[in-house]
């Protein structure tokens, strides 16, 4: 059947499967693997994993079945194959980093969110880190960034010997000399503030002066 990809990564691959019975009716046509959340054909009441069935059908205008039936409509996954599935225990897929976990079949996507032996970035470097490892890996880790609490610096932990007490001061008294600048930038834009504030206050004395003046003048011509 060439509509079907066989290539395709298997969500729950059989041999995590310690108690596998009747696979042929657990199995998904598409993948490989055991059923994963799984929806059937109403028209054979076969089963497919929800993910592969609509990775098959999404871009297709008539959803077509696994198996070869005329049609596919969806329905949900017979009880009998629901209770085969809830008999099964399943390995941690983080058994490799060392997890010795067997989880039923119903609770093992849950575990593995939690799971202590799935791999975790190291913030500083860059390393994947087995979970339960991780806490103490970054209390460790040379690549890891401190901030001196004097000068607020930032440093890979690898280098905090050359952040001496002299080098820390000289820090602080360069973010000082820096603020001291800032300062006096900020002093001198208020005098240009000032400054042309006192040359309107003389303009406008100057203009209520002549206009006294002249006001006194014509008062004088009605006087005489
Ligand atoms: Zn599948
Ligand atoms: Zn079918
Ligand atoms: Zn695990
Ligand atoms: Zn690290
Ligand atoms: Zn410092």
């Amino acid at each position: 059947m060439d509509i079907i990809s066989n290539n395709q990564v298997p969500l729950l691959s059989l041999d995590r499967v310690i108690d596998l019975k009747l696979p042929e009716l657990v199995q998904c046509r598409l993948c490989q693997g055991i059923v994963l959340n799984p929806v059937a054909c109403k028209n054979c009441e076969k089963v497919v994993c929800s993910t592969c069935i609509h990775n098959l059908n999404d871009t297709k205008s008539e959803p077509i079945c696994p198996y070869e039936c005329l049609s596919y409509i969806e329905r949900p996954c017979p009880k009998t194959i629901s209770h085969i599935l809830s008999t099964l225990h399943i390995l941690c897929q983080y058994k490799p980093n060392g997890c010795p976990e067997i989880i039923s079949y119903t609770k093992f996507e849950e575990h593995e969110k939690e799971c202590n032996y799935q791999l975790s970035t190291c913030i500083g470097c860059a390393q994947k880190i087995i979970r339960k490892d991780y806490e103490e890996h970054e209390r460790q880790c040379p690549f890891v960034l401190l901030t001196c609490d004097q000068c607020l610096t930032s440093f890979q932990r690898k280098d905090t010997d050359l952040h001496t007490s002299i080098e820390c001061l000289r820090i602080q008294l360069q973010q000082q000399t820096s603020k001291i600048k800032q300062l006096e930038i900020k002093e001198s834009e208020q005098q240009i503030k000032i400054d042309s504030m006192q040359q309107k206050v003389q303009e406008y004395e100057k203009f209520w002066i002549g206009f006294a003046n002249t006001t006194n003048q014509i008062r004088g011509m009605f006087d005489k």
